[in-house]
């Protein structure tokens, strides 16, 4: 069983919903480590000679074509996390069109290539934004990968495994969060501060678990992860804890994972041929 490893390309200071920090125009201000966090992750991957999808954020691809130009030409896929990082039930239908409209366009115009993958910031696809996959789609994407099957952050109603949506303009393939069933939750443990917080046994046993039923899983990490000296942004204690708590677990972990399992590109996994 092949499984999908995500890279979702951004920057340490790319937090939604934090003010100073959400806001693009102070971007630019910021120390940029985006390219030395990237480096470590690509170096992880070289060593396993492992193939990710990267979902990259338009403005890195804007600020930095070389880097883009880089993961792609070590074999990566390249797809898109939007442009300025926003939620998308924060955004209109419009704004949402408008927003991944200019990332597939500094993306592509950078790689040469169409974008057939996309994932929403903090993975806000919610039941309010039923015209997310149909923008997708009338864009040219192919599949997406931001539902989360839980009652929080997205709904219970999204699916547990990948599969095919209809919409106006064509079929459009779903790559779900990972997610596992304790009592009446499912819970992520496949990325973020789940992967960070469950033991390693645990989470291997899962996937495995997974895998035997037939499915493959999704990891997702981020190169900031991969930077224990980032500067830190005063959140709320809440996230916080979500957003650095035991940091230093992301590389350990994620490098157990690429010596137990098979791992391959979205785009590849779901055998999307174009
Ligand atoms: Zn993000």
């Amino acid at each position: 069983m092949i499984n999908g490893l995500t890279v979702d390309l951004e920057d340490w200071y790319h937090i939604c919903g934090v003010e100073g920090y959400s806001d693009p125009q102070n971007w630019d201000t910021y120390e940029n480590r985006i390219i030395r966090n990237t480096d470590k992750v690509l170096a992880l991957l070289r060593t396993y000679k492992v193939r990710a999808t990267f979902f990259v954020l338009g403005y890195i691809a804007f600020k930095e074509p070389d880097l883009i130009r880089t993961i792609k030409s070590e074999g990566h896929e390249i797809a898109t996390h939007g442009f300025y990082h926003k939620r998308i039930f924060e955004m209109t239908e419009r704004e949402f069109e408008e927003d991944v409209h200019k990332s597939i366009s500094v993306i592509s115009s950078n790689i040469n290539e169409d974008v057939l993958g996309f994932r929403a910031p903090e993975w806000s696809i919610r039941k309010e934004t039923p015209w997310m996959l149909k923008i997708l789609r009338k864009l040219g994407i192919l599949y997406d990968s931001s539902m989360v099957p839980l009652t929080r952050m997205g709904s219970r109603d999204f699916p547990l495994y990948p599969c095919k949506f209809t919409t106006d303009y064509g079929v459009i393939w779903e790559f779900p969060l990972t997610t596992t069933r304790l009592f009446w939750e499912h819970l992520p443990f496949t990325g973020g501060l789940p992967l960070r917080i469950f033991p390693y046994f645990y989470i291997v046993s899962k996937i495995q678990r997974i895998n035997r039923e037939g499915y493959p899983v999704i990891v997702y990490i981020h190169p900031w992860e991969f930077d224990v000296e980032q500067p830190h942004i005063d959140l709320p204690v809440s996230r916080r804890f979500m957003h650095y708590f035991n940091i230093k677990a992301t590389c350990k972990k994620v490098e157990g994972l690429l010596q137990h399992f098979q791992f391959s590109t979205v785009k590849d996994v779901l055998g999307i041929r174009t």
